[in-house]
């Protein structure tokens, strides 16, 4: 059996939907797990509804309003008969979210997120099923709650890999085409959780994990995996080949193509990873698979902007060690503040970080009690994978070197733009 997922991207309009029936017809559907995401941008919409629902705000149904207005027009692209059996299938389904809304008396916000965001996927994948099944070609609905069983950490729920074995071995059918939604898991009460933003790609992961897939696919819109975000610079070109334990690396450095915890399952059982063009599904594409990789390296880039680099050092020149770091570092997690790179010298020591939650002033104030604290905000963050003299040129031309770091495969330097 074949794992495909795909994306919001890949399924943000009724052209998508269609295009995503186009390239199962041509790479073929009868053995095929599908993973799929929530349509476009439709988790962020979903974002906004849970926040005018606790800020209890009259804003609350026109943004749920405007998620079902970009759903219908879908329908209404796809299918022309308004009595197709899908416009009730997805009304019920917003009627159901909108009883949650109404109804709901949980405080937990991390609940209530979990609990709305996953109309996201539940809608999309009842929107492609019919579709696919209007097409002539039959699927198999899943809801991924029945399979995927994790804890009740909503918003990044852990999975209990032996119970989502056991539910996966004995009721997904091979020789099929089944649908189910990625992203999505249930508690050991059944209430839907989570597994972090961006998700669906791991569960592509778990899936094939536990069916012994194999091979797993996410169709993108890029033509694979590149060695720098075409968008920012002018030579980018497609890697064909690499290595598990690359991917890994490109994916921790910051490389948004594959979700991190995917790779683990995978390598585990050595199960290849395509990543493709769903606009030429005929190209190679990038494999990612055991062994080596083809040498020599290109180099890598990966870019994080809206850094922000913090240099602490003692007040009374006394050295930075470990008991002060691992009370620096409890404090960063503490605040959610992600920490990218860290340098560390006799009487400094210097990060380069991601406040995501805007939670540095607070921090600040704390740590500006025991350390000198000086900062530099709006950084970038360049990460070099098998750097070169002239890939390290490209990245340092016309800017400001505020901090480097070089070991043996990767070189990082965060810059500020003149
Ligand atoms: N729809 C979810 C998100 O946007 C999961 C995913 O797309 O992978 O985060
Ligand atoms: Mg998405």
């Amino acid at each position: 059996m074949r794992v495909f997922k795909f994306g919001g991207a890949s399924v943000k309009d009724a052209a998508g939907i269609k295009n995503v029936q186009h390239v199962l017809k041509t790479v073929g559907y009868e053995d095929v797990l599908l993973v799929v995401s929530a349509m476009g941008k439709t988790t962020n919409a979903l974002e906004l509804v849970i926040k005018h629902y606790f800020d209890k705000s009259a804003e609350l149904n026109a943004a749920v309003q405007e998620v079902k207005k970009y759903h219908n027009q879908i329908l209404l692209d796809l299918f022309e008969d308004e009595n197709n059996a899908v416009f009730t299938a997805v009304s019920e389904q917003f009627a159901d979210l909108e009883y949650f809304l109404a109804h709901n008396k949980s405080p937990n916000y991390n609940f209530v997120y979990d609990q709305v965001v996953s109309y996201g996927e539940l809608i999309s994948t009842t929107i492609l099923s019919h579709y696919m099944n209007f097409m002539g070609m039959a699927t198999q609905w899943l809801d991924v709650r029945n399979f995927v069983k994790t804890d009740a950490n909503y918003r990044d729920a852990e999975v209990d890999w032996e119970l989502t074995q056991a539910n996966i071995s004995k009721n997904v059918k091979r020789k099929t085409l089944n649908i189910t939604q990625g992203f999505l898991g249930s508690d050991p009460n059944n209430f839907t959780t989570t597994l972090g933003r961006e998700g669906s790609d791991y569960t592509a992961a778990i899936f094939a994990y536990c069916l012994n897939a194999e091979s797993v696919t996410i169709w993108k819109d890029v033509p694979g995996v590149m060695n720098a975000d075409p968008r920012y610079f002018e030579n980018a070109s497609l890697l064909n080949q690499i290595s598990y334990r690359e991917a890994i690396e490109l994916a921790f450095y910051g490389a948004t193509v594959i979700h991190p915890k995917t790779l683990q399952p995978l390598q585990k059982k050595e199960i290849p990873l395509y990543v493709k063009s769903f606009i030429n599904p005929l190209l190679q594409g990038t494999s990612v698979s055991k062994g080596v990789d083809l040498e020599p390296y290109l180099p890598c880039f990966i870019v994080k902007r809206n850094q922000l680099l913090i240099s602490l050092s003692s007040i009374d020149f006394s050295f930075i060690m470990e008991e002060n770091i691992s009370e620096i570092f409890a404090l960063f997690h503490q605040f959610k503040i992600k920490v990218n790179l860290i340098q560390n010298s006799a009487i400094s020591f210097s990060v380069c970080v991601e406040d995501k939650f805007n939670n540095f002033t607070a921090l600040n104030a704390i740590l500006s009690k025991k350390f000198k604290v000086d900062f530099e905000e709006n950084v970038t963050l360049y990460t070099i994978r098998h750097f070169n003299d002239s890939a390290a040129q490209t990245v340092e031309a016309n800017k400001t070197v505020l901090l480097k770091q070089v070991s043996r495969e990767t070189m990082q330097v965060v810059t500020k733009e003149v």
